[in-house]
């Protein structure tokens, strides 16, 4: 990975010309930069017939950003005036086709200095929101989708296993929903301190306490008998569980399997880059509902731009630092610690 130059891109049919204020640094870019062919094989198998990455050409990576917009191609309706400040989903449509932006060799992403994107997705970032807090929308988008997908009610006990930034975002999206309490595990007291902070009700290290034993100790009504087989029939019941799965290494589903009540709903949001096993005998047994996730919808990324300008949600802790295009390669270097950073954000009129 270097840091270099590239010519200026121009904007085609219905796209912008945009400049990157913000972008965040995302786990992703360090699970891209070091599983590369699988994910282009991912993209192969998931979406046929989509542009696929080209290893051997330049990669811009980036895409969780705030932008300023700086020209306008044609066909479009100027809607945002130049020089005013917009987010997007990271997607723009060229020829037909939906390029990921980040993920693309012919379209750069946020951590260089200007990007192309669509007219049609761009949102303005209201209420001044800074730059850097509206970077947040992609990944926090990231939560709520995560959030929307696993049906929780009102009832449900979640339980946020990782607290990095999607276990983070997730936890923020709980909290929006007034959902709780939220009990949330990880192993560096760097992040148990930050999910605390976004609003987990109870933070546990696994190294001292098992965050299921913790999680069905709340779900059950004091005095239940729980081990006794007849429960199961007649006794009382636990309130429904849900678990976010915010890992995403190997063993991590069948772990959870393993600690989570009977008809627990799992949502996974950690991207685990490997094959991965687990025993679907005890799933089959305890009846657990698994949730895959990936990404977000146009309207839940909306919302979130509005629930952050809005005041509704505050993940401002989330950001531990900041760069210039320049201190991108050693960011990535740095996020591979848990104790030191959340989320670093990019800002290319930075030097470091
Ligand atoms: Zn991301």
């Amino acid at each position: 990975m270097v840091a270099g130059e590239v010519g200026d891109p121009t904007p085609g049919e219905q796209q912008v010309l945009v400049r990157t204020l913000a972008c965040g640094i995302c786990g992703s870019d360090l699970h891209a930069v070091e599983h590369l062919d699988r994910m282009i094989d991912m993209q192969r198998k998931t979406a046929p017939g989509q542009p696929a990455l080209d290893p051997s050409r330049d990669l811009i990576m980036g895409h969780e950003f705030c932008v300023e917009i700086v020209d306008y191609g044609p066909g479009t309706a100027r809607a945002l005036p130049v020089g005013s400040r917009a987010c997007s989903m990271p997607v723009v449509v060229d020829r037909g086709r939906l390029q990921a932006v980040g993920y693309s060799n012919d379209f750069p992403g946020g951590y260089g200095e200007l990007m192309l994107l669509s007219e049609l997705t761009l949102l303005a970032v209201p209420n001044g929101l800074p730059a850097e807090i509206a970077a947040l929308t992609e990944p926090l988008a990231v939560g709520r989708h995560a959030v929307e997908k696993a049906r929780i009610g009102s009832d449900d006990l979640p339980l946020v296993i990782g607290c990095g930034p999607i276990g983070l975002a997730v936890i923020v999206a709980l909290k929006q929903k007034g959902l709780g309490p939220i009990v949330a595990a990880d192993f560096s007291a760097a992040r148990r301190a930050l999910a605390e902070r976004l609003g987990a009700d109870e933070v546990i290290d696994p190294a001292v306490l098992s965050p299921y034993q913790r999680w069905q100790d709340l779900a059950w009504p004091p005095g239940a008998e729980r081990d006794n087989p007849l429960t199961l029939l007649f006794g009382e019941r636990p309130r429904p569980g849900v678990i976010f799965e915010c890992v995403g290494v190997p063993g991590v589903i069948a772990q959870i399997c393993d600690g989570a009540m009977r008809q627990t709903r799992v949502s996974v949001v950690g991207a685990c880059m490997q094959p991965d096993r687990f025993e679907p005998l005890v799933a089959i047994g305890k009846e657990i509902n698994l949730q895959f996730c990936f990404g977000y919808d146009p309207l839940e990324f909306a919302d979130t731009l509005r629930a952050l300008a809005e005041g509704e949600i505050d993940a401002g802790a989330m950001i531990t630092g900041r760069v210039g295009i320049a201190g991108v390669p050693q960011a990535f270097r740095d996020l591979a610690s848990p104790e030191t950073h959340a989320k670093i954000i990019c800002d290319p009129s930075l030097t470091a």
